[in-house]
């Protein structure tokens, strides 16, 4: 099936803490973005993640952290609706969510490899694949490995191409390039007090340096 008029664009998800936003959220987001020909990736801080420690910035910096982030790349942008919300940020509420907004377009959740070898822990995770396609992104240094029920279900829902224009439903293995950088690898080198340069944009260096976050060794 060619995308024609009748054929809503995709958009791309990408959920995180963004603790802080880097280079290897953004360039994954946006070329993803270039690869599926989707209209656009929202990329959506969570208020309490479910899985994993606590965050150390606020909601509300992480949030403009993504802003400055962004600011220049139209294909990328901020969707605050988890700051909205009381309790666990569940990724099934926000696909709920989601999916009354854009009832027809097809919506692509973007996880890590890291993040989809955990999603059978996550909430409903089963209901996720009825709300939205799911793209796994070769994350640098990390393997696929998973046990013998997720492989199965992951080789059920292996996509083809023309089912871009399905509202969801298929599992899309995507390479990026591959940038091995991590939040939490940041934040140790802010602790230090060594250079971030070139690992996550200027504009958000400048706002961490002006409010000195993450300056202590224990996150
Ligand atoms: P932390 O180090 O604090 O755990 P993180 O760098 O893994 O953080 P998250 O905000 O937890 O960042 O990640 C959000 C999503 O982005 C996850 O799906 C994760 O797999 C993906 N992601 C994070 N870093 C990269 C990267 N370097 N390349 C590709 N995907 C990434």
């Amino acid at each position: 099936m060619a995308r024609s008029e009748s054929n809503p664009h995709g958009i791309g998800i990408l959920g995180g803490t963004f603790d802080p936003v880097h280079f290897g959220h953004l360039r994954s987001a946006l070329e993803v973005c270039l690869q599926l020909e989707l209209d656009h990736v929202r990329l959506i801080p969570c208020a309490v993640p479910p899985h994993r420690q606590q965050v150390v910035a606020s909601a509300q910096l992480r949030r403009l952290m993504l802003e400055l982030a962004v600011k220049s790349v139209p294909q990328l942008v901020v969707d605050d609706r988890e700051l909205h919300r009381e309790g666990p940020s569940f990724t099934v509420d926000t696909l709920l969510s989601l999916r009354e907004q854009f009832s027809d377009n097809p919506l692509f959740l973007i996880l890590g490899t890291d993040a989809f070898r955990g999603l059978s822990s996550w909430s409903r995770w089963q209901q996720i694949i009825q709300l939205a396609h799911i793209v796994v992104v070769q994350r640098a240094d990390e393997s696929l490995n998973h046990d013998n029920n997720m492989q199965n279900w992951y080789q059920q829902h292996l996509a083809a191409a023309d089912d871009r224009y399905l509202p969801a439903g298929k599992i899309w293995p995507l390479t990026v390039t591959p940038l091995a950088i991590s939040a939490t690898q940041i934040r140790q080198a802010l602790a230090a007090g060594t250079a971030v340069n070139f690992l996550l944009p200027e504009a958000v260096i400048a706002l961490i340096e002006q409010l000195a976050l993450y300056r202590k060794a224990d996150q």
